[in-house]
């Protein structure tokens, strides 16, 4: 079950901002990407199902637009956001009645994960959230014909952003009960004539709505601030292992083969050095562990080189456009005697790794005879990467 789930409203024709290179606005190109496509993503990324609400006919071009998300379901609207909103809604019908839904404007393209994580937050206290500025401009009333007729006091006045955040059953309830002929211009609004109690949360400026095509100069030169240089993030994580000793005659540490009196019992080559440097490369990704990848009840890794483990590890983190950094292992046994092995073990983590000799350390301790490894019983690694 989701965490929560998203409706992203993408029906709209775009009368206002009119065509931008012969599309509607959510469909036309923001930094090289169609606009709907951004807080897509956003969504995507935090693992939260989106049911994308489109016109019928831009079926072809939303599919195009969202190719390769995951999670994404397209959605045929109606008539008016509302019509929009509940068939977006609709698709979310299975899910637990608490889980909280986002509904999103597509045209505000620069959506981030801590605008979502404020709203779920505020969704713990309230009945939904939205986000919103408190407005700073002078407000005049008037006509471009009769002139100013008057100054609107702003105190207490927000401007209403998107996401705007419900459990799910409340938003369906409150649309339910929406008057024929009402034509609310948010979600909010709904909400507010059912009764909910809906929490401000602190908008963002940067959460722009395109509504002209100048705005999208505006949003590009927005984007060129927050998106270059790439943002640089680091990630550590940490693994740990542990073998028995059995009867054999040499083991594998950090892919290197050692002739000792005794082996390590395992599922595949028990080396327990990569296992706790796979676990702490899976550790810095998020990705579960090595058992949840390569599950030792599969025959498949009876006896298997443990090499194909960090290496597969290696390459997740390359799939998802990082880098290692620098790994530190250390073993943890009485014996054998790990120094004599530790360069070529330094260096068979390089070549896998692909990394320079200072980026790889292997260390070794004893527990002064206590604890398991102290008596010999087994030996434990722990690993750590960045
Ligand atoms: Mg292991």
């Amino acid at each position: 079950m989701p965490s929560a789930c998203a409706v992203l409203v993408a029906a709209g024709s775009g009368r206002r901002a009119g065509l931008i290179g012969g599309r509607s606005k959510q469909w036309a190109l923001l930094g090289g990407k169609p606009v709907v496509r951004w807080s897509a993503e956003t969504f995507c990324a935090l693992k939260i199902p989106v049911a994308v609400v489109i016109h019928p006919d831009d079926q072809a071009m939303a599919e195009a637009a969202l190719q390769g998300l995951s999670g994404i379901r397209l959605v045929p609207g109606g008539a008016e956001r509302a019509d929009s909103v509940r068939a977006g809604l609709r698709v979310f019908s299975d899910l637990d009645p608490t889980v909280p839904v986002l509904i999103h404007d597509a045209a505000r393209p620069l959506l981030e994960a801590a605008h979502v994580h404020a709203l779920l937050a505020a969704l713990d206290v309230h009945d939904g959230a939205l986000l919103a500025l408190p407005v700073t401009d002078t407000l005049k009333s008037g006509t471009l014909e009769a002139g100013v007729t008057g100054t609107v006091a702003r105190d207490g006045l927000w401007r209403a952003q998107t996401p705007q955040a419900f459990r799910l059953s409340a938003i369906l309830t409150a649309y339910a009960a929406l008057p024929d002929g009402t034509v609310p211009t948010d979600d909010v609004q709904v909400a507010e004539q059912a009764g909910l109690k809906i929490a401000l949360v602190p908008g963002d400026g940067r959460l722009m709505k395109l509504t002209y095509p100048e705005d999208f100069a505006m949003a590009e030169a927005i984007l060129s601030q927050t998106q270059a240089p790439p943002a640089r993030v680091m990630r550590v994580g940490q693994g740990f292992d542990a073998h028995r000793w059995g009867p054999g005659e040499s083991v594998w540490l950090c892919g290197v083969e050692i002739t000792h009196t005794q082996t390590l019992i395992g599922h595949s080559d028990a080396d327990a050095g990569l296992h706790a440097l796979t676990d702490a490369i899976l550790g810095a990704l998020g990705e579960g562990d090595i058992g949840d990848h390569f599950p030792p009840t599969d025959p498949k890794w009876k006896g298997a080189s443990s090499d194909q483990f960090l290496l597969w590890a290696a390459a997740r983190v390359r799939a998802v456009g990082g880098a290692i950094i620098n790994v530190d292992v250390t073993l943890i046994c009485e014996q054998p005697k790990i120094k004599p092995h530790r360069d070529a073990m330094r260096q068979r983590l390089c070549e896998l790794l692909g990394l320079a000799p200072d980026a790889v350390s292997v260390k070794a301790t004893t527990t002064e005879k206590m604890g398991f490894t102290g008596r010999g019983e087994g030996l434990a690694a722990q690993a750590i990467c960045l």
